[in-house]
């Protein structure tokens, strides 16, 4: 039947067509780098990951452009307070967010582009509009966008100019002629950083960086622009009136994608975290991938609730499936099948596969259901735990049933950017070497014949959560 997606744009869901048959072109649009990104900002940019790992599990090729806003007026603000360079809070909070995304299970996309890298591309676009126009420069240097030359403004948030305007808090701005113009090149002040135009020194807007650098990289008419909801009004609608503007007769984007907000549940939330969360500490406190389990737990569109209790549950389940994929390595050592991703299932695969994976991929292709994906792995844990009891107790074909569940689990948990690192955290150096230290007396115990006090130091770990194997060439653990 294929993937179908809720667009924005049409306000209803519809079968994903792409604009060349096999390949997705995919943008969306990245942080601005002047401080360490929320719990919901992290949120957003798993979802679009999610999406971009399952379109290519889907079989397609896919292109994903994120962006960074590296000029901003929030940055200069962040430069004034640090009392550093503009393009050092830039490139210090771009580090941060990478990192951020690292833990949170989030790969780099195809190409991540800056904002001050394309401003030619920008004053360009921005020359285009005032020669069309579609926008004018004023006698103080700034260039704004007409949005009364452009009949569809508006139509993404699906609202008529005079609801917008209403809706809106407008500053007033000298030479503006319509209260909802919006800004394409700002005059620069003393001290901030600033490009070359016809209009004088100045920098671009927000808004133009993110429809000129998509239609240089994927060109008018791509597939995918994603963001957060908070982005359709006045972003994505001003990158619609811009692309289209330039480009008359043309369409900018074929399905527009748009993640939920997280709800803040603040007054239940603990202290040390206060009101501010910040994606780093949520991934620290309870685990990069349990965060990851959280921010996918619904649909991309739904907007979760943020709270200790959700966060709880989320590590609970993840933890669910983690135990059963350890249980199992432990139970079959070498027999143990290699991780399945990446790899691809492309139709003629999906027709030939069976069970789990087609109930997968049922939930998924609706829309990016991760909550009916997971609701499917949960299913494959409950069978794996069952196998995995009769297993315990010997019998090849229990052995081999084990194996073929383990499989569809590793892809399905794989698509989803689940990787269960046995990893133990900061302190992996001083928990390994305890650990062999604790190993090593076992072994002396054993030696001696104290075998009451080598069963007690096994036992010990066991119950803290370390299996351990005995094999000819040595005792091994795993956390
Ligand atoms: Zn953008």
């Amino acid at each position: 039947m294929g993937i179908r997606i809720y667009d924005s744009m049409k306000r209803t869901t519809v079968p994903f067509e792409t604009r060349d048959p096999g390949k997705v072109s995919m943008y969306v649009c990245g942080p601005t780098v002047y401080n360490l990104i929320h719990i919901g900002n992290g949120r957003t940019f798993i979802c679009f990951d999610l999406i971009h790992r399952y379109l290519e599990y889907r079989g397609y090729e896919v292109t994903y452009v994120r962006n960074y806003t590296d000029v901003d007026d929030k940055i200069i603000e962040r430069a004034e307070v640090e009392k550093v360079p503009p393009d050092t809070i830039a490139r210090k909070y771009t580090e941060a967010f990478e990192e951020d995304m690292r833990a949170l299970g989030g790969e780099v996309p195809d190409l991540t582009v800056k904002a001050t890298e394309h401003v030619a591309e920008m004053v360009a676009a921005i020359t285009g509009l005032i020669g069309n126009g579609s926008a004018y420069a004023t006698d103080e240097g700034d260039v704004w966008f007409s949005i009364e030359s452009f009949d569809g403004y508006g139509k993404l948030s699906g609202r008529s100019i005079e609801d917008l305007r209403a809706g809106e808090r407008v500053e007033p701005h000298a030479g503006k002629r319509h209260p909802l113009d919006f800004s394409l090149w700002k005059a620069a002040k003393e001290g901030e950083p600033s490009w070359e135009s016809p209009w004088g020194p100045g920098r671009p807007g927000w808004h133009i960086e993110c429809s000129v650098m998509s239609e240089k990289y994927l060109g008018m008419g791509f597939d995918l622009h994603g963001g957060g909801s908070d982005l359709i009004f006045p972003h994505h609608e001003n990158e619609i009136a811009q692309a289209e503007g330039l480009h008359e007769g043309q369409t900018f984007v074929r399905h527009w994608l748009h993640s939920g907000m997280v709800q803040m549940e603040a007054e239940k939330m603990s202290k040390s975290l206060g009101n501010v969360v910040l994606a780093r500490d949520v991934a620290e406190r309870y685990g990069g991938e349990q965060t990851r389990y959280w921010a996918l737990a619904g649909s991309y569109r739904s907007q979760p609730v943020f709270s200790e209790a959700a966060l709880r549950d989320a590590t609970q389940a993840y933890e669910r499936w983690k135990t059963f994929l350890e249980a199992s390595r432990h139970l079959l050592g070498e027999r143990m099948p290699q991780g399945s991703w990446p790899r691809t299932r492309t139709d003629d695969e999906i027709a030939a596969a069976a069970g789990y994976v087609t109930r997968f991929i049922d939930a998924m292709d609706d829309d990016f259901n991760t909550a009916g994906g997971y609701a499917v792995v949960h299913d494959l844990v409950s069978e794996g735990n069952r196998i995995l009891e009769r297993a315990q107790s010997g019998g090849d074909e229990h052995i081999q049933n084990l194996i073929e569940i383990i499989d569809p689990f590793l892809e399905l948990t794989g698509v989803l950017g689940f990787a269960f690192p046995s990893g133990t955290g900061d302190n992996g150096e001083l928990v390994g070497g305890l650990l062999d230290f604790l190993l090593e007396l076992r072994e002396e115990a054993r030696a001696g014949k104290a075998f009451d006090r080598a069963d007690a130091i096994r036992d010990r770990l066991i119950s803290l959560g370390v299996s351990i194997e005995d094999t000819a060439a040595g005792t091994r653990w795993r956390i």
